[in-house]
């Protein structure tokens, strides 16, 4: 996770370190070393000019009294402005007034929907809560059997529901969708994840569905699924859904075949919408609330 970069900023502070006083040149250098690394790591050209023009006004001017040293004022002020394009905070998950929540998993097919359904499920159970799945991809059922092998080998709840010889369509969806809630209430589960259809693309047909899915359920969370090794296409992506669904949070899978982290640091400044948890294997506990500091601290070294 973060490999490549962690190398890259790492071998720009040692270059400053190895200057004998700190000058406004010394520091235009290991900005630009800044902005290469950035760049290289496909984190998003918009993202990398912000971050930069904000370490070099705030390294211009910081050759104040202090117990640091130049050096480590400009590694304090490059943690700083990392953490603050993650979101700072690490997020808080949001839940409905009446149970259960619905948490509606979103995003392209091959994202990790499924697998992070199950994840998911998993750290709400060790939370304390009741959660509920649900697969209503009435399209692919070998979608909805992979997502009954996850809930059975965690052992949490799954509605199934009797969808045979039904056609496969976005009413079945919305019927599926209903009957599942009302099921997670009538079972006393205060938490409800939607598996949703993927598509190999965003296709107009799949925003409709997911969009009537929100209007039917309100979900209290709607979580952008996003591919962490597609970098930018990912990022990309989470744009498109959260400007026609406004999506509360992203979950940023395969973090561990990620070296580069350009997805992870680009998502939150271009939909605005925060990191709620990161997917680091494919077993159900290689899953880890996200936590913006703690991935810088990772991040510089
Ligand atoms: P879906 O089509 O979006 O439901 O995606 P799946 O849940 O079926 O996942 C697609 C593939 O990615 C599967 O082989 C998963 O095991 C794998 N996968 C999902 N999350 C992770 C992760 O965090 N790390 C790794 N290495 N693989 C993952």
């Amino acid at each position: 996770m973060f490999e490549n970069l962690s190398d890259k900023l790492q071998r720009s502070f040692k270059n400053l370190r190895g200057q004998g006083s700190i000058t406004d040149e010394n520091i235009s250098d290991a900005l630009r070393e800044i902005r290469l690394a950035l760049l290289e790591s496909d984190v998003n050209l918009a993202v990398v000019t912000e971050l930069v023009e904000h370490i070099r006004a705030r390294a211009m001017g910081s050759q104040v009294a202090t117990a640091l040293s130049p050096t480590e004022q400009i590694v304090k002020i490059v943690h700083d402005e990392l953490v603050n394009v993650l979101g700072k905070d690490t997020a808080r998950f949001q839940k409905s007034s009446q149970p259960p929540s619905v948490i509606l998993m979103a995003g392209l097919q091959g994202s990790g929907k499924t697998t992070t359904s199950g994840k998911l499920a998993q750290w709400l159970k060790k939370a304390g809560h009741r959660p509920m799945l649900v697969s209503v991809d009435v399209y692919r059922p070998a979608a909805r059997e992979q997502l009954a092998i996850v809930a059975r080998s965690i052992n949490a709840n799954l509605y199934e529901g009797d969808i045979k010889g039904e056609p496969a369509d976005s009413r079945l969806v919305e019927r599926l969708a209903r009957e599942a809630r009302r099921e997670a209430a009538n079972f006393g589960c205060d938490m409800l994840i939607v598996d949703t259809a993927g598509r190999n693309h965003i296709d107009s047909e799949l925003m409709d569905e997911m969009a009537g899915l929100k209007k039917l359920l309100s979900p209290s969370e709607i979580l952008f699924i996003a591919d962490a090794m597609t970098g930018q296409d990912a990022v990309n992506s989470a744009k498109a859904f959260n400007d026609r669904l406004t999506i509360t949070g992203a979950i940023l899978t395969k973090m561990d075949g990620d070296a580069r982290g350009g997805a992870a640091l680009s998502i939150r400044h271009v939909t605005g919408a925060p990191i709620k948890f990161l997917g680091t294997g494919e077993k159900p506990d290689a899953f880890e609330p996200f936590h913006p500091d703690r991935i810088v601290s990772r991040i510089m070294g």
